[in-house]
């Protein structure tokens, strides 16, 4: 794990970071500790909430500046990245305001006398975040943990070295005491280690499967509890009475943001087949006007995907997809120079043994599905490994809901793409991850919900 800025529009070598050495990292692990065992995370909320106060002024404040670390980090249009930036502020707002009455504790009815439950922090906790949404990712283990009073040990994507040390300046500047928030540049072995530790008491993962998968293991095997947000292959139901325009300009905007690469972006359109000739000639329209270019430059409508390694390993499974009985009815390309650009690409006709069917594309490629029936499409969305999110266009609010009842992910959003927002809880179930980011619910997943009884 070399940590290196690579601008992907480019292909240029930004800067290279030394990775932490294991001396550097056992010494931020008891600087961390020590700040568990302090007045800092044992006393009153008040001064933690004061510093995620200053650290949603300071990231506005330093909007542009980080927006353009984004950008060139790992290729999201400048728009995005602004948005990103915005709401990173906004979450560290939204816990600086709610999170005394979120940890205010409550009382409990019971027979034994009085009885009330109080939150507390458990420990130093493990961060590893991955590099598509660089700012938003880190505040949204930073916004609980600081406010509960949880050291941070943050291990961020070895693309996004920059975005990792400005997060941890940034903490810094808003107040924060050496240890409340600390970046590594660290190795999987030294993750392993630092997981092993006593000290540390929670783990924060989002990002692939596989890397879930071993970092959880390693939770296990010494009881920590951890927190998984994986991948996605969620759905974009096109119900017969849906606003089919709108439905077709939403679902590209939801696949095509970021450049596709977002966990939780439409990935398996499912239309019903009265209305499927014209939604796929409205969705390929807006696909193939879709300006690709330099993330930078305001007019362009997607950037190019975050490494060519990114881009090699999309355009594989598009070529195994179209080896494997698929057609390629839009896109399909890598394109020419030295950016990690690929096309706007739709496949449609995937049957249930082809490996894409089961997959998830972390690109800009949608897979089109043509269903008879609600039941139909209800059977197709759960027929995955997966359950981050998914969507529902249709005219009939009812019939929406209930299909949204029936659907087996995280999160639904009707007549609108699945998004992101600091009140609203975000995870997934099966191999989406567990556990909750964001919200009240987030807050409450490394805590110590201790239960305390007067006789
Ligand atoms: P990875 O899982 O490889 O990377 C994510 C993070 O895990 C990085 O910091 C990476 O470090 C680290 N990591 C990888 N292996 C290990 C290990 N053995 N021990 C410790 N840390 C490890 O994912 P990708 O870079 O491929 O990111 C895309 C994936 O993440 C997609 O599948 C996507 O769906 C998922 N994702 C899910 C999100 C969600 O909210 N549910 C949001 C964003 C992405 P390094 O970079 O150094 O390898």
């Amino acid at each position: 794990m070399a940590y290196q800025s690579i601008n992907p529009a480019t292909g240029a070598l930004v800067k290279t970071f030394d990775n932490h050495t294991d001396a550097q990292v056992q010494a931020a692990l008891a600087v961390a500790h020590a700040v568990y065992k302090s007045d800092w995370s044992k006393g009153d909320i008040q001064p933690r909430l004061a510093v995620l106060d200053k650290l949603a002024d300071l990231i506005e404040a330093r909007s542009e500046q980080l927006a353009v670390t984004l950008v060139q980090e790992m290729g999201k249009r400048i728009s995005e990245a602004r948005f990103e930036v915005q709401m990173s502020a906004d979450i560290a707002r939204y816990y600086a305001r709610n999170a005394a009455g979120f940890l205010a504790g409550r009382k409990l009815e019971t027979a034994h006398g009085d009885a009330w439950t109080e939150y507390h922090p458990i420990g130093v906790v493990v961060a590893v975040e991955p590099w598509n949404f660089p700012l938003y990712q880190l505040i949204r283990v930073a916004g609980p943990n600081i406010a509960v009073g949880n050291p941070v040990l943050a291990k961020h994507a070895s693309n996004v070295p920059q975005a990792a040390a400005a997060f941890e300046q940034l903490v810094r500047a808003a107040g924060a005491p050496a240890g409340v928030w600390t970046n590594l540049y660290a190795s999987g072995d030294q993750v392993a280690a630092l997981i092993a530790d006593d000290r540390v008491q929670g783990v924060a993962l989002t990002g692939s499967e596989k890397a879930g998968s071993i970092v959880a293991a390693q939770a296990g095997k010494y009881l920590k509890k951890s927190v998984l947000e994986l991948g996605g292959a969620d759905v974009f139901m096109v119900l017969d009475d849906a606003d089919v325009d709108k439905a077709a300009e939403v679902g590209a905007a939801a696949r095509l943001y970021v450049a596709g690469q977002a966990c939780n972006a439409a990935k398996r359109f499912l239309v019903h087949e009265k209305v499927a000739d014209r939604f796929l000639e409205k969705f390929t329209a807006i696909f193939a006007g879709i300006k690709v270019g330099d993330p930078m430059d305001e007019s362009a409508d997607m950037g190019p995907l975050c490494s060519l390694a990114a881009r090699a390993d999309i355009a594989q499974q598009v070529d195994n997809a179209v080896q494997a009985g698929a057609t390629l009815h839009y896109g399909g390309k890598a394109l020419p120079g030295p950016g990690a650009y690929y096309s706007p690409t739709i496949l449609t006709n995937v049957t249930r043994d082809n490996p894409a069917y089961f997959s998830e594309f972390f690109g800009p490629v949608a897979q089109v599905y043509v269903v008879r029936s609600d039941d139909e499409a209800v059977e197709l969305a759960n027929d995955s490994m997966f359950g981050l999110s998914g969507v529902v266009f249709s005219a009939d609010v009812e019939r929406a809901r209930k299909l949204a009842s029936r659907i087996e992910t995280g999160s639904v959003w009707i007549n609108t793409r699945s998004s992101t927002s600091p009140e609203l809880p975000f995870g997934g179930v099966k191999r989406s991850g567990y556990g909750r980011e964001l919200a009240e619910d987030g807050l409450k997943e490394l805590v110590n919900q201790k239960m305390i009884v007067v006789a």
